[in-house]
């Protein structure tokens, strides 16, 4: 045979009979084997680098170096030593056999050997050879394959104990050390470990993957571990760095949600946001704006002073529209001169106008650029969710249109999506602006409402009632302004001056001989709940004289609670000796059982009831019964907003003893009241008695 390019497998035998050597090379031959004979050790061992053969038939008694030293010695050179090497022994030289297995012989034949079978037996061999070769071959790629996955991989047992380490890329610390047969804390930090014996449970239970993420040395670095079970007991944790990937992942956040000019969130983040917030926004019924800007002008700045100016203004407009919002609000750099802003969870439409100003005052602050001193301006779309749009494009398009609108009503302002809300916020803020000087200037007047008794028809009390002189637009109604007083903190400045001007008026009647009656004052919840009051009070009655019990405090039901704040300054308010009155009752849906806890004098039964009295029975079933609890609680129930006959002769049917309303009168100026307090307001009947009041 020859080394090169044989198909058939070469055997090499090596015998000092020469008979044996024969017999071998014509059984085997036929066979389809080479055959390569040799009489000695020394000779064999000369002739295997080149022979290379595929297996050799070694005799164990060989003179010179005997078989066994042969066998030891081809097992000893690396390029032979995976040769099978099947000894010839004597008959039932068991000793022989066991040395010929511990120096590495692969099988053994006995002497006389059987010629027939030595071809298969031969053959068996080399079979068995190739598959142990291939096998080694499949391991090593394995294992180098594994050594170039970076993952760290561990087969960990139900006891969490870690049958088989594949170390990777991971090092929790520097030492990779030996890990097998110990538990999984040896290899996963603390905190990991106690997750990974977690999920483990969870994986093996499942039977799905789980996936557990980590971090290290105080968040530089991110590890993943997945966790999938192999059987019943054991879990394969595939354990992985990836560190890189959150901060690609990070970075192409940035490039992908931030404008790079102003670092602002960009159009696509926006988008996000906005698209999250309307959810928000379904769900909890709540309103959100979005303020679309555009710098006034900003082409010129670019144009004239250079890019690179440009892009410093708008960087510092952006600075400025974040410094002016709250938290929880989201500015963006649509690109170019253009900013949006969202507002969440608005209260009122003009919140939202509310923020515009604040957004464009601060944008207008002066500047210098360039070694130019400028004053930025922009104008502001606003558009409102739900009212101008329902979705992303929507909302966004509405907003720029508004700008537009902003830009045509002549820059540096802002317009709503529809213009009479725009006209209604401009209204708005300029009577926010008015309000906190109009006490200041003497605007308020009070006028008053006389309260009539249905029994003898007289004036017994009369409910103080504010009005807003205000130099352009005339007459203001409370329902205008009170709230706005609320908002802006100046409503116990003005319920003071009500109540001080109320007061000095009562006593000015009674000084002029009027027959007494009480003056109502309506006070704020607001002014009422944080306990201020009472000084007020207090203090105007020194001060005017005025006898406390003339003096009736109104309060609205739902701002009563059962509070101990609330119930103190009720007490307080008692001992001075003022009275109590709960307005527009029926509307606040208090307890009709926690009103028994107050100190009050006086219901005043909500103008709604009366108005739907005759029209709508469920209206004169609560009317009848809040009458009713009233005198049995021995107060005085006041019904308000009066304004037919047929109302008054069903109210006196149902016990009401006090009325108010335009049929008797409308709230008049101070100077009128004398001549109503003298006059009797009940309709006479031709014969000139009191009409009659028909039982209900
Ligand atoms: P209110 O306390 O329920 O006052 C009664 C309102 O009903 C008054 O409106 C009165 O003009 C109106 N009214 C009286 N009779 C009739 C009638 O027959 N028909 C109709 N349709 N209306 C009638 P006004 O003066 O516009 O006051 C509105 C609200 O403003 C008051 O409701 C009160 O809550 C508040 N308010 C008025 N003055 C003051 C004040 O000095 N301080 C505070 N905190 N609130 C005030
Ligand atoms: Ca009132
Ligand atoms: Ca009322």
């Amino acid at each position: 045979g020859s080394m090169t390019e044989r198909s058939e497998p070469l055997v090499m035998v090596v015998d000092d009979d020469p008979t044996i050597r024969l017999l071998c090379e014509q059984s085997l031959e036929p066979a389809g084997f080479n055959v390569s004979t040799l009489p000695d050790g020394a000779k064999a061992l000369q002739a295997l680098p080149e022979l290379q053969p595929d297996i050799i038939l070694l005799d164990v008694q060989l003179p010179g170096i005997d078989g066994f030293s042969v066998c030891q010695e081809i097992r000893a050179r690396k390029s032979t030593k995976d040769i099978p090497i099947v000894m010839i022994t004597g008959n039932d030289d068991t000793e022989s056999i066991n040395r010929a297995y511990d120096l590495g012989a692969t099988d053994f034949i006995r002497k006389p050997i059987g010629w027939t079978l030595l071809p298969h037996r031969i053959r068996y061999l080399l079979r068995a050879k190739a598959a142990f070769t291939d096998l080694k071959r499949a391991e090593r790629k394995t294992q180098a394959l594994l050594q170039t996955i970076p993952d760290a991989m561990l087969s960990i047992d139900s006891n969490g104990v870690i049958r088989e380490f594949v170390s990777g890329d991971v090092r929790y610390s520097d030492s990779p050390g030996e890990y097998a047969g110990r538990p999984l804390e040896a290899f996963f930090p603390p905190v990991a470990a106690k997750k990974v014996r977690e999920y483990m449970h969870i994986a093996l239970a499942k039977r799905g993957v789980q996936v557990y993420e980590h971090e290290l040395d105080g968040g530089k670095r991110h590890c993943e571990t997945r966790l999938i079970a192999q059987d019943e007991n054991c879990v394969l944790a595939i354990v992985r760095d990836i560190t890189d990937r959150r901060e690609s992942e990070a970075e192409i956040h940035k490039l992908a949600f931030y404008d790079n000019v102003t670092g602002l969130s960009n159009r696509a983040y926006l988008q996000q946001r906005i698209i999250e917030s309307i959810k928000v926004a379904r769900r909890r019924e709540q309103k959100f704006a979005i303020l679309y800007f555009d710098l006034d002008g900003f082409k010129d700045i670019n144009d004239g002073l250079g890019h690179h100016a440009g892009d410093k203004l708008l960087q510092a407009i952006g600075e400025r529209l974040q410094k002016v919002l709250r938290e929880m609000d989201f500015a963006a750099s649509l690109g170019g001169d253009e900013f949006c802003v969202l507002i969440e969870d608005i209260a009122d439409d003009y919140a939202a106008a509310r923020v515009a100003t604040k957004c464009l005052k601060a944008i207008a602050e002066p500047i210098v650029i360039a070694n130019r001193n400028l004053q930025p301006r922009a104008s502001v779309g606003i558009t409102l969710f739900p009212q101008h749009g329902q979705d992303y494009e929507s909302l966004l398009q509405t907003a720029e249109s508004a700008m537009y609108a902003a830009k045509n009503a002549g820059k540096h302002r802002y317009a709503f999506y529809t213009p009479d809300l725009t006209i209604a916020a401009e209204r708005r803020m300029t009577l926010e602006h008015d309000l906190s000087r109009s006490i200041q200037l003497g605007e308020f007047e009070l006028h008053y409402q006389p309260q009539v008794a249905l029994d003898s028809g007289r004036l017994v009390g009369v409910e103080a009632l504010v009005r807003w002189r205000h130099p352009e637009r005339g007459l203001v109604p409370p329902n205008e302004f009170i709230q706005v007083a609320e908002r802006i903190g100046l409503i116990e400045e003005l319920g003071e001056w009500v109540l001080r001007t109320a007061c000095q008026q009562a006593v000015e009647w009674h000084e002029s001989g009027l027959p007494p009656f009480r003056v109502a004052v309506n006070i704020s919840g607001l002014h009422f709940r944080d306990g201020k009051i009472v000084d007020a009070v207090r203090e105007v009655l020194e001060e005017t004289g005025l006898e406390p019990a003339r003096l009736e405090v109104e309060i609205t039901e739902s701002a009563v609670q059962t509070t101990k704040q609330i119930l103190d300054t009720f007490i307080i308010l008692k001992e001075l000796g003022v009275t109590i009155a709960i307005d527009d009752f029926g509307t606040g849906y208090s307890c009709l059982a926690s009103l028994k806890q107050l100190p009050i004098d006086c219901l005043k039964v909500d103008r709604a009831f009366i108005h739907n009295l005759l029209d709508d029975p469920d209206y004169s079933v609560i009317v009848a019964t809040i009458i009713a609890m009233g005198r049995a609680m021995r107060l005085n129930v006041v019904a308000e907003g009066v304004e037919t006959l047929e109302q008054i002769q069903y109210l006196t049917a149902l016990g009401c003893n006090v009325v108010q309303g335009y049929f008797f009168s409308k709230p008049v100026l101070a100077k009128q009241i004398p001549q109503l307090a003298a006059s009797n307001f009940l309709p006479k009947s031709p014969q000139g008695s009191v009409v009659s009041l028909p039982k209900v």
